[in-house]
């Protein structure tokens, strides 16, 4: 089985760090949301951990398409019962109706993605049971807010839980040593767009698809990253 550290980012909300790749629980009570599902293999080990938390999945909400957060969805459905969201773009890559676009990557990240690529087992197909769409409320949260932030792919979303300022952000944004965008990007000036939007938000505590959660004053060090961008 798969490891899993969990840690606590804030109070009702958990990282899940797999080997590579994470994913976050939100709980309220008993009812649970996962939000990415790590790398094809993860899901024995989220299945425990709900288990031992005595939580039941309530949704899956997928950030994006890629294989290291779509990776154990099938597997997780399967074992919970629970339906899968995603963004109506990046749904049939989900569904494994459609090959994942290739990303236009810049020259640093080429040696990059060649070493990690191979390292990623490829995910099988899953249902998508809702497709989401910019402005979408989720029941959870006090209201989770979808936002359509296209760019790493065209169907990424983030998650804004308002009532507690806490923003999810998948692969656009990511906290690797530093706070900056994400790499890998379908189309990066629309990434950068989607990185202004999100920067915008009045947050505190922002959840990354790839690093470290910042759970202090978050909104202020997005938008000093963002007024460095350049296309
Ligand atoms: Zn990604």
């Amino acid at each position: 089985m798969a490891d899993v550290d969990v840690v606590t980012v804030v109070p009702n909300l958990l990282l899940l760090r797999f080997e590579f790749g994470q994913a976050y629980l939100w709980r309220e009570g008993r009812s649970a949301t996962l939000i990415d599902t790590g790398i094809a293999g993860s899901g024995s080990a989220i299945v425990a951990l709900l288990t031992e938390l005595d939580a039941e999945l309530e949704r899956i909400v997928l950030t994006h398409g890629h294989e290291d957060h779509v990776g154990s969805a099938a597997e997780l459905r399967a074992a919970t019962g629970a339906p899968v969201l995603a963004h109506g773009l990046d749904a049939p890559i989900v569904r494994g109706e459609r090959p994942r676009p290739d990303p236009v990557l810049l020259d640093w990240e080429r040696p990059l993605f060649d070493s990690i690529v191979p390292t990623v087992p490829p995910p099988p197909p899953c249902p998508v049971d809702q497709e989401l769409a910019e402005g979408d409320v989720l029941d959870f949260a006090g209201g989770a807010r979808v936002l359509s932030i296209p760019g790493h792919t065209d169907g990424s979303i983030a998650v804004y839980l308002s009532r507690s300022r806490i923003l999810f952000t998948g692969d656009t944004i990511a906290n690797v040593n530093e706070v900056m965008l994400g790499t890998f990007n379908t189309d990066r000036v629309r990434a950068i767009e989607s990185f202004h939007r999100l920067a915008e938000l009045d947050t505190e505590v922002v959840c990354f698809g790839h690093g470290e959660p910042i759970i202090e004053h978050a909104g202020a060090e997005l938008r000093a990253t963002a007024a460095q961008l350049t296309e």
